[in-house]
């Protein structure tokens, strides 16, 4: 059985290095414990370093939250995927949302795509529609362009160090009661598989993690990583309470 996988994106959480440190140790003492879930853990930059050496295991790993696709030089503000892998780091998130708000366009998140690779880090795209039109389907027909813009010159030998975050931006950011349900999430990941399939054929298609973000809590966790074809979550706003964080790992290693 492949194991599940849950990311933590602390996004511009805590406030300090002595906070952050102490989140890392509590999901520690959880994560470390589980046989059947890897624990990622993406937090600001500037605590990347100081948080991986806290840890020599195997069963949590450490993620960029956004790298730049420039390999080095002048560009003020950004971090590259060198960098990320100096410190420990052996995942990336691009496009997220958020980034993608501030201007990070489908033909950047390619880019980040190819250079992350080309680094050998494994990569998280999140992808996801800002509303649902279900009578005309325009959300399917955003998801197809932004999957097939993402994964433009990705061959079926790269994927094998990339997954999807699915993360409708509608459900981002509420409580698990406002979450996507497990049912219209579960069309959603096969629509997602049959774009794949299209693009790389059925095998690689079935093999691509895709995980869920949006408002994941510990009341939601276990009936959506159960019933919706997900390999696990994205994890935002729970992911910085060590409480919540703990729980929804539980649920999804004993689903
Ligand atoms: C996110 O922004 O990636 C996310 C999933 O956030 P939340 O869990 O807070 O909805």
């Amino acid at each position: 059985m492949q194991k599940r996988i849950v990311i933590a994106n602390w996004k511009m959480n805590p406030t300090n290095l002595a906070e952050a440190k102490k989140l890392f140790l509590q999901v520690k003492k959880v994560a470390s414990t589980l046989s059947h879930t890897e624990t990622i853990i993406a937090p600001p930059f500037v605590f990347l370093g100081e948080l991986s050496k806290m840890y020599r295991g195997k069963k949590i790993a450490f993620c960029g939250q956004d790298m730049s696709f420039e390999e080095r030089g002048a560009f003020t503000g950004e971090t590259s995927a060198a960098m990320l892998k100096s410190v420990g780091a052996t995942h990336v998130i691009v496009g997220h949302s958020e980034r993608r708000h501030v201007g990070e366009t489908d033909e950047m998140v390619n880019k980040k795509i190819r250079t992350a690779r080309d680094a050998g880090l494994r990569v998280t795209v999140a992808i996801g529609e800002s509303d649902r039109n279900h009578k005309e389907g325009t959300h399917l027909e955003f998801l197809t362009r932004q999957i097939e813009l993402a994964f433009k010159n990705i061959s079926v030998k790269d994927l094998s160090r990339i997954m999807i975050a699915y993360e409708p931006l509608w459900s981002i950011g509420k409580s698990a009661k406002q979450a996507m349900k497990s049912q219209e999430l579960e069309e959603t990941v096969l629509f997602i598989r049959k774009i794949l399939m299209r693009l790389y054929g059925k095998g690689a298609a079935f093999k691509m993690p895709i995980l869920y973000g949006g408002s994941v809590e510990g009341e939601n966790a276990q009936e959506l990583v159960k019933h919706s074809g997900v390999q696990g979550f994205l994890v935002g706003h729970a992911s910085i309470s060590a409480e919540e964080f703990s729980d929804i790992l539980c649920a999804v290693n004993t689903a």
